[in-house]
């Protein structure tokens, strides 16, 4: 009886013995992927490191709180693409309470990058040819740009240090005109982890919103901490070895990128760099990513490489500047 009632009272209360949960994002070959999620345990319930972009993925996530008799306390957000933030609008159905924080940088991208995404969406979806699960991917991020509420941030973080979320202090830093306007990424001293979102991303760079510059000093600030493990934004979690592999072959990228050598030479070099966090069924698919990264971002005109090296709201640009 004693130990029935120890073990009912472990389980209701106890914090998890592991600094964290990670609940992998999948990243399949034919449809978008959803970013990692990383479970804290917090005095007032779970705190959610980024939610994911299909229902299956936010599923596992309300199915984990409930494995655990917690609720989730909180959201916090690495930043606004969609496969990281969807899941938003399910977590705050399963819990109405739910406190979000992210940084501001979702407005400036409903201004811009996502009212061109909603626009290619519409055409896809006016488009016969585009297949059932591919379409019911497109209304759900298209539900979500229509409805912003449903994913925004309450609690929006403007600015790196201690924060107290759900009852717990947490090292929050903000790296600004990286890979998109503001991310958000958590350092935990006492377990010396990074969770850093898609500032590190195993098997390419997303640059889609890239600042590459602004990336690569957040990347020195990342290696100034004394972490033992990252946790990418997708990916297997990396030792600090890891880390400086990556950075190295993020920063060789960039170079390569700026550089006159060949398109060829560049995505080659990427996949030599970064052949540790490239697995064979996606050796294809990274190639492909950073070549199009190349093109888009790298290579493309002064002015549309420097599109997110600056503030994308326009209210926010006319009131820095005024
Ligand atoms: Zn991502």
């Amino acid at each position: 009886m004693r130990v029935a009632v120890l073990a009912l009272m472990m389980f209701a209360g106890a914090a998890s013995a592991e600094p964290y949960h990670l609940i992998p994002g999948a990243v399949p070959l034919d449809s978008g992927p959803d970013g990692n999620t990383v479970v804290l345990d917090a005095p007032q319930g779970l705190i959610v490191f980024d939610t994911g972009r299909h229902p299956e993925h936010s599923q596992a996530i309300i199915d984990y709180a409930k494995s655990r008799h917690r609720p989730i306390a909180a959201i916090v957000n690495s930043h606004w693409h969609l496969d990281h933030t969807t899941g938003n609008w399910d977590i705050r159905q399963a819990y109405p309470h739910v406190a979000v924080y992210a940084s501001g940088a979702l407005k400036g991208a409903l201004e811009t990058f996502l009212k061109d995404s909603r626009a290619q969406t519409d055409q896809m979806l006016a488009d016969p040819k585009t297949p059932a699960m591919v379409r019911d991917q497109l209304l759900r991020g298209r539900a979500v740009i229509d409805h912003p509420e449903r994913i925004a941030p309450n609690h929006v973080i403007s600015h790196s240090g201690p924060m107290m979320i759900a009852g717990r202090q947490i090292d929050v830093h903000v790296a600004k005109l990286a890979a998109t306007e503001a991310d958000v990424w958590l350092y935990d001293a006492k377990s010396k982890t990074i969770i850093a979102g898609d500032l590190v991303v195993g098997l390419v760079p997303f640059m889609d919103t890239a600042c590459a510059e602004g990336w690569s000093h957040a990347l020195d600030r990342i290696a100034e901490l004394p972490f033992t493990t990252l946790i990418p934004g997708h990916g297997d979690p990396m030792t600090r070895a890891d880390f400086l592999q990556w950075r190295t072959a993020y920063d060789n990228f960039v170079d390569c990128g700026h550089s006159t050598r060949p398109t060829k030479e560049c995505v080659e070099g990427w996949s030599r760099d970064a052949a540790k966090f490239i697995d064979a069924a996606h050796k294809d698919y990274a190639k492909g990513a950073a070549g199009y990264y190349l093109q888009t971002r790298l290579r493309s005109s002064p002015d549309e490489q420097q599109r997110y090296c600056r503030p994308l709201s326009v209210s926010t640009w006319h009131k820095a500047a005024a």
